[in-house]
């Protein structure tokens, strides 16, 4: 039958398509990454659903029965905790199956913390790339952000309360102190927040109060200008790690 990937809220219940509400109504299942949070969504909307568990940890093993069942002439519908599946979130392995398996596969879009965030940023939005999460080791993230010092599209990260302001220093670190970035908070809940700042004193926006740093965040950050270029970024940073070097 049919697999549908519907977007669900990323805070305010009301972000949820007439679309999304119809296609919840009317599936057979609704594979939920967390089937207790889907289910008060749910409840909210007045649908009484079947609920079956699809999570990163079982995903490529559950897809197969949830293959099957498709097979069979049930339609599905995949939700995940927050806003689109597939990103940041379960659904890669079962929708490659269903293509693999050749059974229609139905996006029903709707919000999205990146692209959000991405709409308020002010930052040049005909070009950009999704990073999602950077990795949780300091050496790691390092490497990956000096992969990104001349990329010249606007960049968009997801990042968790515990790594904000690692992460960030890092960021000052590999990209230096005047690399533009706006922090989209907790969006479209009671304490959105959205701020642009050179890096470094969005540090210290953010060590001036301990609240600012608790929530949900997306960074948006502007990339490399190429006309800007007074000194090579890629130099800049070698000079940076040197100079931690010296006594
Ligand atoms: N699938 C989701 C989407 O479409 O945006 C992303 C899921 S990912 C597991 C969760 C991360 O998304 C959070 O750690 C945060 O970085 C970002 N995020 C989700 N909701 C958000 C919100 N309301 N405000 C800011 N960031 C949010």
């Amino acid at each position: 039958m049919t697999l549908y990937i519907v977007a669900t809220p990323i805070g305010n219940l009301d972000d949820i398509t007439l679309r999304a509400i119809d296609t919840l109504k009317r599936v057979d299942l609704i594979a939920a990454e967390d089937t207790r949070h889907s289910g008060l969504l749910l409840q909210h909307l007045g649908i009484k659903a079947r609920l079956y568990s699809l999570h990163d940890h079982n995903e490529q093993e559950k897809a197969h029965v949830l293959i099957e069942k498709l097979q069979a002439g049930i339609s599905i519908a995949l939700i995940s905790d927050a806003g689109t599946p597939l990103i940041n979130d379960p659904g890669y392995h079962l929708v490659k199956a269903c293509r693999e398996n050749g059974i229609k596969v139905v996006p029903i879009p709707g919000a999205c913390a990146a692209i959000a965030a991405l709409s308020v940023a002010g930052l040049p939005s005909d070009k950009f790339i999704y990073e999602g999460f950077l990795p949780a080791k300091s050496k790691a993230r390092q490497d990956s952000l000096a992969s990104l010092i001349t990329e010249p599209r606007t960049m968009i990260f997801y990042e968790s309360t515990h790594r904000l302001l690692e992460t960030l220093k890092d960021m000052q670190t590999i990209f230096g102190a005047n690399k533009q970035i706006v922090l989209a908070k907790e969006l479209t809940k009671t304490w959105e927040t959205i701020v642009s700042f050179p890096v470094n004193e969005l540090i210290d926006w953010l060590n001036q109060d301990a609240s600012r740093q608790k929530g949900e965040f997306v960074l948006i950050v502007a990339g490399y200008i190429e006309s800007n270029k007074d000194i090579d970024p890629k130099a800049i940073n070698t000079l940076k790690l040197l100079q931690k070097e010296l006594p």
